[in-house]
């Protein structure tokens, strides 16, 4: 049951089903029955979205820029370690976030923690004190955004089997053992130039279409542990380049990068603290990255290239108007996430299709008819 995750369903409902997908022109009839068994599974295993892990999953919501106070904090993290015990770890774990009244979504397992979590200023900072002065906890890279307030519903820690779902079975590694080159946003931006360099996008398929490097290889894979097929099934594309690999936080690449290495490919480099800290980095200022960024938390994305070059690459489902704004379809058993811009809003109403209108007016119809 664990490996149909929310991630593999909601990420086709997301954006890529084209079941429900409305061209400009095109109406197509979607299966229902594929849709609302998707749909049910999502419900039932609930929102478990993690870096890696998942699409996102919730009510629409409107993005609001955080305030000139912000007394919260978002932090996003990771760690790779090897822990004797990850259920006493995920009991300690839960007493402390629950004192610090936290809320977010952490994993642990055997090879570490990933972690996302809103809470107050004051309370992060005790968070991460705590953290950092945890022997197998050291050096942890905090990424960390103001905001006016929590960016999760609940608090959620969870122990797996793996910190992101790769699934190598087997040939499972832990990345304190094999991971390829860190490269600073400096070295970065200089490599992205070179001659022979192929960017290979580590995320998945719902993420980089909002925001991502430009002219990087965009893997159509619903969810992270489709990646070492699709790299097997594309090796033509990368032998002989280097690869420069990325994701949101860099904890993906930490894994990926290692399996690239397994695979044989020679030269393979990764992005240092992932998009997030390219975007917060003051040389680079996130120059080369085009759009936004994908987060798996209520802002659902944040903004990355503060250049002049910056521009946006996503747009509404609709229309094609270029844009970030999302929306749930207002049918409840489709619910899909999905951009809506303003003017198709008014227009046709919170709907990702055509056919998510008409069965939701005739369901209200009927109702009414009793
Ligand atoms: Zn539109
Ligand atoms: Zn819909």
């Amino acid at each position: 049951m664990k490996r149909m995750g929310v991630g593999v369903s909601f990420g086709k409902i997301l954006f890529k089903n084209p079941n429900i997908w409305i061209g400009k022109n095109t109406t197509v009839l979607p299966s229902f029955g594929k849709r609302v068994e998707e749909t049910n599974l999502s419900a039932l295993f609930g929102a478990k979205k993690m870096e890696g892990e998942a699409g996102n999953f919730r009510d629409s919501l409107s993005k609001t820029p955080p305030a000139m106070s912000a007394p919260y904090e978002v932090l996003l993290y990771y760690k790779y370690a090897r822990l004797e015990d990850p259920d006493a770890y995920a009991a300690d774990h839960r007493r402390l976030c629950g004192d610090l009244e936290l809320r977010g979504r952490i994993l642990i397992a055997k090879e570490g923690i990933n972690g996302t979590v809103s809470g107050t200023k004051e309370n992060c900072r005790k968070y991460r004190e705590s953290l950092d002065s945890d022997p197998l906890m050291q050096e942890i890279a905090w990424k960390i955004d103001p905001e006016e307030g929590h960016v999760f519903p609940k608090l959620s820690i969870k122990v797996r089997d793996e910190v992101v779902t790769l699934e190598l079975g087997e040939e499972d590694f832990n990345p304190l053992d094999l991971t390829a080159t860190h490269l600073k946003p400096a070295e970065w931006r200089e490599a992205m130039k070179e001659d022979n360099v192929v960017l290979l996008d580590a995320r998945n398929d719902y993420e980089w279409e909002i925001g991502r490097f430009e002219g990087a290889l965009l893997p159509d894979v619903p969810s992270f542990r489709d990646l070492p097929k699709w790299v097997r099934d594309h090796r033509e594309e990368l032998d002989g380049k280097k690869i420069l690999t990325y994701c949101t936080g860099g904890i993906r690449c930490e894994k990926f990068s290692g399996f690239l290495l397994q695979e044989g490919f020679k030269e393979v480099y990764q992005l240092d603290g992932g998009i997030v800290s390219y975007g917060k980095d003051e040389e680079v200022k996130g120059g080369g990255y085009e759009g936004e960024c994908y987060v798996f938390d209520e802002r659902l994305s944040v903004p990355v290239n503060r250049t002049e070059g910056a521009k946006v690459v996503s747009s509404c489902r609709h229309c094609g108007m270029p844009g970030v704004r999302y929306r749930n379809c207002a049918w409840m058993p489709c619910n899909a996430q999905f951009l809506l811009c303003e003017d198709c809003e008014d227009a046709m109403g919170r709907y990702c299709a055509k056919v998510c209108k008409e069965v939701d007016l005739m369901s209200r119809a009927a109702v009414v008819g009793i």
